[in-house]
């Protein structure tokens, strides 16, 4: 960015608006690999400081902020640092893999808030969750009302495992994963027990394009 050339001006704002649409419309399981390097790009304004976060060129997350008060008043060519400068703090949180995760489900998955809503009589999590109100349990947590192991997303009992089965399953672009696969890509991310079976069923009943193809794949 070029200084003094850039205003946060309402076109800038739906600019950025767009952006994180756009973003947000990345791939479910598009989440980030945290042995690969990060890469920020801010950019800055009379008002506010946005910075997308990538990795192998691919946008991850967004963030904006609203400057205020002495922050007002730095130049242009001192926000743009205090963009930069600002960043460990903004992708260590970002790099949190919950916070992330949570991030994207959230903008992705319609219905993903009610899912905190699951956990107290959810017959898999349901006492975890209670437990884990009091403080960490093992390797359980909550975080932003979500439950977490480690940093796996806990998914209590209800249709969405079926969907995240689904979108792990049919993510491969030559065609759908077998089970092995499809159960890989979401262990990384989601935790529920017996999982594996679900990947089964629902691949069992994907229909005959699958089954005649995954012989291929696996
Ligand atoms: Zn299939």
């Amino acid at each position: 960015m070029k200084k003094g050339t850039f205003e946060w001006t309402p076109s800038a704002e739906r600019a950025f608006e767009t952006l994180k649409k756009k973003l947000c419309e990345a791939p479910i399981l598009a989440l980030p690999n945290f042995d690969q390097p990060f890469e920020v790009e801010c950019d800055a304004s009379g008002v506010g400081v946005g910075a997308v976060l990538l990795q192998g060129g691919r946008p991850i997350a967004y963030f904006s902020e609203k400057l205020g008060g002495a922050r007002m008043r730095y130049s242009t060519y001192d926000k743009e640092f205090y963009a930069v400068e600002g960043k460990s703090n903004v992708v260590a949180d970002a790099l949190s893999t919950r916070h992330c995760m949570i991030t994207i489900l959230d903008a992705k998955f319609l219905g993903f808030e009610l899912l905190k809503e699951l956990y107290h009589d959810d017959e898999d999590f349901g006492g975890l969750m209670k437990k884990c109100e009091e403080g960490v349990d093992g390797s359980f947590m909550v975080q932003e009302g979500f439950l977490f192991k480690g940093n796996k997303l806990c998914v209590p009992k209800c249709s969405h495992r079926r969907f995240l089965v689904k979108e792990a399953h049919q993510g491969g672009l030559a065609g759908h994963f077998g089970v092995a696969k499809t159960y890989d890509i979401l262990r990384e991310h989601f935790y529920w027990p017996k999982m594996f079976g679900d990947v089964k069923d629902v691949i069992a009943h994907c229909g005959a394009y699958h089954r005649a193809n995954s012989q291929f794949r696996e």
